[in-house]
């Protein structure tokens, strides 16, 4: 018989599930029977909240919603602690969430360097290090976290955001090498330009740039992140650990 997803019936938690990608893969996983736990900051738990019942209701799955900051160690610790008592197990952690600051060089303010490496980089950390240990407990897992083509490929403007998204890309081949023999695969997704709240800001200009620079012609939507996501975390992919895959219709050739 060929594999297939079969992942119903897991548990999973995909932080920054409030908006864009992180929703579009809460989607697909609710979609596929998987039990979840959704993150974001608790300024957007309302919509969060919403968003679980909606899930739970159109899948018949758990859906629980928990508010924290990623860049907060000890908020993390307490929402996998929450996870573990509510679902007893994690098989999946998409790591998601992350902040995107432009900003010149010579122009960079402390603040940006600090907020956005907390949140990208050590709230990635935080969240590998909880779901590793439970996923240890229940025999293995899945990790995918987000990185981006700006880590990959870098951009004017961008050298904080690029720096922050080549860590993950650092983080997941060391995690890959030190979790494979625990039977935990882990993985990075470097999305290219994605059409969510986080381009919104651009100009006219900028947008058609960038749309010029991308072979297959279009923005990305978060539904085709979700989709590689999907197969990355699935029984498809039982055999990968330690890639990055580009989700960029080609952006980065
Ligand atoms: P959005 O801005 O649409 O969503 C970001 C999500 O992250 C929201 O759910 C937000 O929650 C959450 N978040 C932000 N900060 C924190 C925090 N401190 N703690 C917990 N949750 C937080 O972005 P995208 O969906 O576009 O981006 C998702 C990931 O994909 C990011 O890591 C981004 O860097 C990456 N990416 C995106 C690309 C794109 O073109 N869009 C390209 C390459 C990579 P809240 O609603 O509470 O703010």
């Amino acid at each position: 018989m060929s594999p297939n997803i079969s992942i119903n019936g897991e548990v999973a938690l995909v932080t920054g599930a409030s908006r864009g990608i992180g929703r579009a893969v809460a989607e697909r996983l609710a979609a596929h029977g998987v039990n979840l736990l959704i993150n974001s900051r608790e300024e957007s738990r309302r919509a969060l909240d919403d968003f679980a019942e909606n899930l739970a209701g159109r899948y018949g799955i758990r859906c629980l919603a928990y508010g924290a900051d990623v860049a907060d160690s000890k908020a993390v610790f307490e929402m996998y602690s929450y996870l573990f008592k509510a679902f007893g197990r994690l098989d999946i952690l998409v790591n998601n969430a992350g902040i995107l600051g432009d900003g010149l060089v010579g122009m960079i303010s402390d603040e940006m360097i600090h907020r956005t490496l907390a949140v990208n980089v050590a709230g990635s950390i935080n969240n590998l290090q909880n779901a590793s240990r439970l996923m240890q407990r229940s025999g293995g897992g899945s990790i995918v976290s987000t990185s981006s083509i700006i880590g990959l490929r870098g951009n004017p403007g961008q050298v904080v955001y690029g720096a922050s998204k080549a860590a993950i890309i650092g983080m997941t081949l060391s995690a890959a090498k030190e979790l494979g023999p625990k039977n935990i695969r882990v993985n990075a997704i470097a999305p290219g330009y994605i059409a969510t709240d986080m381009i919104k800001h651009l100009n006219a200009d900028i947008h058609a740039e960038r749309v010029k620079s991308i072979p297959i012609g279009r923005v990305g939507s978060a539904e085709e992140v979700a989709d590689v996501t999907l197969f990355l975390v699935s029984d498809l992919a039982r055999y990968v650990t330690g890639q990055i895959i580009g989700v960029d219709g080609g952006m980065v050739i």
